[in-house]
Parts: structure tokens; sequence; C-alpha cells
């Protein structure tokens, strides 16, 4: 459950204003409830007190909104990479016209862990590109994620300089952020 109300959002909000350029999200258990495999957009599950948290949050910056997320489901041929481009598009347009969250671009790791890649996440891999990619400073990412993962890619990428917020410990927002 989150607890950011609007007082709380307010200190949040000027706690990154200058700060934060890069919003990096982790995509299945975090904006969405994980369904591994499955990537049937009529299953697409979104977090809605996160996502309405996240459009507060974001509605008067101009940060660069990015997915970062692993999708083995294609290295095991579970659906191809068309399957998924079709499917996260979905999930790109939906944000915008529900939550007028506008992601700009999806770094996904199509790889099995056995393939040994150096994209797959925690490698630090795909959220460098997205940081090069946006020229940003690594202390200017924030990212939000649902695992341990997360973090650790968010540190290899950002030399422990970015920062990161677990969804599912929201309710520690005070404590750790302001
Ligand atoms: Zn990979």
């Amino acid at each position: 459950m989150l607890t950011i109300n609007n007082k709380n959002l307010n200190h949040f909000k000027n706690k990154f204003k200058k700060k934060i350029n890069l919003l990096a999200l982790d995509v299945d258990g975090t904006i969405c409830l994980d369904t591994r495999y499955n990537k049937n957009f009529n299953l697409f599950f979104e977090k809605k007190d996160f996502l309405r948290s996240l459009r507060k949050l974001i509605f008067f910056s101009n940060y660069n909104v990015v997915f970062i997320t692993n999708q083995s489901g294609i290295g095991r041929k579970y659906f191809s990479i068309n399957q998924y481009k079709e499917y996260i598009q979905k999930v790109m347009t939906f944000l915008d016209l529900n939550y007028s969250i506008y992601v700009e671009k999806v770094f996904v790791c199509p790889h099995r862990p056995e393939d040994n890649c150096n994209c797959r996440k925690p490698n630090g891999n795909l959220l460098k590109k997205a940081i090069s990619e946006y020229k940003v400073k690594p202390e200017s990412v924030l990212m939000f994620g649902d695992n341990l993962h997360d973090k650790i890619e968010l540190n290899k990428a950002t030399n422990n300089k970015g920062n990161f917020i677990n969804v599912n410990n929201l309710n520690n927002i005070d404590r750790n952020y302001y």
C-alpha cells in the first residue's frame, strides 16, 4: 500500500526537482503485476496507486522516462521480439492516455540468463546505455524497481551515485528520501 500523500509528495518533489533528469522504471512488478512470460495485453494489471503517485511526481517536471527491463521470454521463444514490441507499445500508450506518463524509450534485454549476455539486469549495462543516450549525470538518475536486481543495476550503472526507490517499500519514503 502506497502512502505518499500530497504533503509528502511536495517534499519529495522539492528534493528531486533540480537533481533528477532520468527516471528509470522497471516494468514487471513495478508498474504492473508480474505476469511472468505472459505478454497478452488483456492481462496487464497496472499498479494504480503507484502510477497515480508517479503521475503527480512527474506532472510539472521534464524528466526523461524510460523502461529498463529483462525479457528472457524472448530468448526462451515464449514470444517474439515483435510481439513484445507490440505489447510494450500498448503499455506505453495506455500509460500516456490514462496517467499522462510519457515513456520515451524501452531498454530491453531479450536474452536468457544462461546466454551470459552483457545487457541483462543487473550487470548495469542497460541503464548505462540509457544514461549515455540521455547524457545525464549518474546522480540525476532515479530508478523505481521492485527487486534487488534493479538496485544493483542502478548502483553499477551510476557507480552508487543514483537514487533508488523500491515500490514495495514506499511507505518508508519519509525516512529514506528526505
Ligand atoms: Zn541481454
